[in-house]
């Protein structure tokens, strides 16, 4: 049975790095013998030059129509003086929402062909960095209410609620442990379980879900001390299962340690499909329409895809495979290093399409 794709292209880079993510889904599928179909739809700034909205109803109902959805990025100056609610990233903000992604999945991989990038000592690089960060996205702190500033005993004070229901965490841990179920089967559940009552409540529950994947080994680490480890030896971790404000800080730190913006991809997940699976990266306006931008972030989103959204783990390591190969000669400016082959966009694009085939 067919599956299909929505292509939400976007705005600057994103047409140029969607269009190489889909030469790797079809080069992919064509080496199985699968069959995608692709619809595509407007998001963001394109979406509203064209009717006025970042995020129009047919956009929502061609997303909800698909198996899964793969977008570029949005945004650039051109919609920076728009009032918030026509701006491009209303465009992103409300297709979550109106999926229900509550659960946001980045991937930290360090691939050994770009170890000179990394920012971590050679000896720690050498041991390998992978591992996922699976973040809940819909709750916590920058949700819970009350919150506010105000003047209590004649002094301004700011306040906000740290706040997680039972089902919300039951809801994010069963992502984590799905997630180490398709890896090496490790969970690490990040807390602050000393001090934080929602910390408490967290640790249980997650122990409680791991009750019914006894294959998971799952383990407790507090958040000081994950942010610590990340750096000390990100190779101990495999799934990294996070709050939200915890994992905003720690998904960031895993992403900046590999060192290369234009290499890292991301899922979005709901309860039910479709989920949402982009590069980390914005739009990059100043390299737009320039086939400099790298593709290889949005290729590896396509390998997200292909794994999480759509059960087909053999052709996702295809992908994956093909880009480890591809970055052993050549490479996009962004992370040219002496001795490899300098390409752009559509050629990276093409190069890494050509070995997933053969
Ligand atoms: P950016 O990620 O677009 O760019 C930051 C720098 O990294 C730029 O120098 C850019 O050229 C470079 N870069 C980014 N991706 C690259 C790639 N694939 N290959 C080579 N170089 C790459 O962030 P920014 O400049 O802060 O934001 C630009 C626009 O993107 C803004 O409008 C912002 O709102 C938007 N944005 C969108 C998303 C999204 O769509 N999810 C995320 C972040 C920013």
């Amino acid at each position: 049975m067919s599956k299909t794709i929505c292509l939400l292209p976007g705005d600057g880079i994103g047409t140029e790095i969607v269009a190489q993510g889909r030469k790797a889904l079809e080069a992919a599928a064509k080496r199985s013998g699968k069959e995608l179909v692709f619809t595509e739809a407007l998001i963001g700034g394109a979406a509203y030059d064209a009717t006025g909205n970042p995020l129009p109803a047919q956009t929502v109902a061609a997303c909800r129509a698909a198996d899964a959805v793969f977008l570029g990025a949005v945004g650039g100056p051109k919609w920076d003086s728009l009032p918030p609610e026509k701006r491009p990233e209303k465009g992103i903000l409300g297709i979550r929402k109106e999926l229900g992604l509550f659960a946001n999945l980045r991937p930290a991989l360090l691939l050994p062909e770009l170890a000179g990038a990394c920012l971590l000592k050679p000896e720690t690089a050498q041991k390998g960095l992978d591992l996922i960060v699976v973040r809940e996205l819909t709750g916590d702190i920058y949700f819970g209410q009350p919150r506010g500033i105000e003047e209590r005993n004649g002094v301004r004070t700011g306040y906000n609620t740290m706040l997680y229901s039972e089902e919300e965490i039951r809801r994010i841990a069963r992502v984590g442990f799905e997630t180490a179920m398709k890896r090496k089967k490790c969970v690490c559940s990040i807390d602050k379980s000393n001090v934080l009552e929602t910390s408490r409540l967290w640790r249980e529950i997650v122990s409680d879900v791991a009750k019914s994947y006894p294959e998971v080994e799952l383990s407790h680490m507090y958040v000081d001390n994950a942010a610590m480890q990340l750096v000390r030896d990100p190779s101990q971790f495999d799934v990294l299962l996070t709050g939200n404000l915890f994992g905003d800080i720690l998904s960031d730190e895993a992403a900046a340690i590999t060192g290369s913006l234009g290499m890292l991809p991301s899922a979005s997940m709901g309860s039910t499909a479709p989920a949402l699976f982009e590069p980390i990266h914005g739009s990059a306006p100043d390299i737009a329409g320039q086939d400099k931008a790298n593709p290889l972030a949005t290729i590896l989103s396509a390998a997200m895809l292909l794994r999480l959204g759509l059960d087909m783990p053999e052709e996702a390591a295809c992908i994956e495979q093909a880009v480890s190969r591809a970055l052993k000669d050549y490479r996009t400016a962004d992370i040219m290093e002496e001795g490899k082959t300098l390409v752009g966009c559509e050629r990276m694009g093409d190069i890494v399409a050509g070995y997933i085939l053969g």
